[in-house]
């Protein structure tokens, strides 16, 4: 049974123009202690998806149709107080740039221990010593628990947001572009806390990221989206090894493994559709190489090759 079951997931921001289709119809499963990249270019959905799961999506943008099973529970029909509930407790979320995520006049113990008040009926004094224990599980020396966040490097500010949100010990931890910003070795440290802390909290995640090195690192299985769809899904080392879909196999070339040979850096020409009113077939067409007749008009199904569930006309 997946810890997480999103299907047929559509969000649009309503605008004047019509509705901007930023998640169409997106479908995943993620088992328990599995860590689930979903990558792709900026603006292809991939943040607005994971905000749609954690009910963050800030007006215009709303779910219109689709589910999102979390723990074998429906969770699109909760109220707001039933999600608030679940936030922080059995969902988690590590936001981009900890830099604006880290409310900068309050010290880092106390944004953990509001967390661990907020849900469980601990003394503040409990509280407080839990606070020092995430510093120290994060690679922060507990005494810093009264540091404020402009104190921090900014890899330390990260590390401090992975431990303000795994405070609860929540089951599900969505990681938004974590590393984005850090140069490379503490990138490296910053993953290395990751990959330690799934097993050592048992902990199920998402990880989003416009750099596959990262993903391949990281994740068991891998989801490209583009224009607002997963266009390709699979598990990671195969996905890296043959992927199918031709916007996949041109992100793929684009990115060189951090250990692997490295590849000269593949630019793909054109840019994304406009979400409002996208073309009628396949979103990736006009800057496809291999695009037929059909693409422009019929929208590809999702179907099964190699382990791989790929939306393109070239596998139909
Ligand atoms: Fe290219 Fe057609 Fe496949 Fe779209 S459906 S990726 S345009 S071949």
């Amino acid at each position: 049974m997946p810890l997480l079951e999103v299907n047929n997931l559509k969000l649009h921001f309503i605008t004047r123009q019509g509705p901007a289709q930023a998640v169409d119809g997106v479908s995943f499963k993620i088992e328990e202690n599995e860590t689930f990249g979903l990558i792709g270019e900026s603006g292809c959905g991939k943040t607005t998806t994971a905000l749609g799961i954690i009910r963050l999506i800030k007006s215009p943008g709303r779910i219109v149709e689709g589910s999102i099973y979390f723990d074998n529970r429906d969770i699109v029909p909760l109220s707001e107080e039933e999600m608030r509930l679940l936030r922080g407790q059995e969902i988690a979320i590590v936001r981009q740039e900890a830099q604006n995520a880290l409310n900068p006049v309050m010290n880092i113990g106390k944004q953990i221990i509001e967390v661990i008040l907020q849900h469980e009926n601990v003394s503040r004094e409990t509280a407080w010593a839990r606070a020092r224990n995430q510093l120290d599980l994060v690679g922060i020396n507990g005494n810093r628990v009264k540091s404020y966040p402009h104190e921090f490097s900014g890899g330390m500010k990260q590390r401090a947001m992975v431990a303000i949100a795994t405070a609860c010990n929540p089951k599900f931890l969505i990681l938004d572009e974590p590393t984005t910003g850090l140069d490379v070795i503490v990138q490296r440290q910053l993953l290395a806390l990751i990959n330690n802390l799934k097993k050592e909290l048992n902990l199920t995640s998402i990880l989003i990221s416009h750099d596959l090195s990262v993903v391949a690192e990281t994740c068991d299985k891998v989801a490209v989206m583009y224009a607002g769809k997963i266009v390709e899904q699979g598990d990671t080392v195969s996905m890296y090894q043959n992927p199918l879909h031709p916007y996949s196999q041109a992100l793929i070339g684009a990115f060189p493994h951090l250990k692997g040979e490295k590849k000269k850096l593949k630019s793909i020409p054109g840019a994304p559709p406009r979400l409002i009113m996208p073309p009628e077939g396949c979103r990736f067409e006009p800057r496809c190489e291999h695009a037929m007749e059909k693409c422009k008009t019929i929208d590809p199904a999702v179907i099964e090759k190699d382990g791989h569930r790929v939306a393109c006309h070239l596998i139909d």
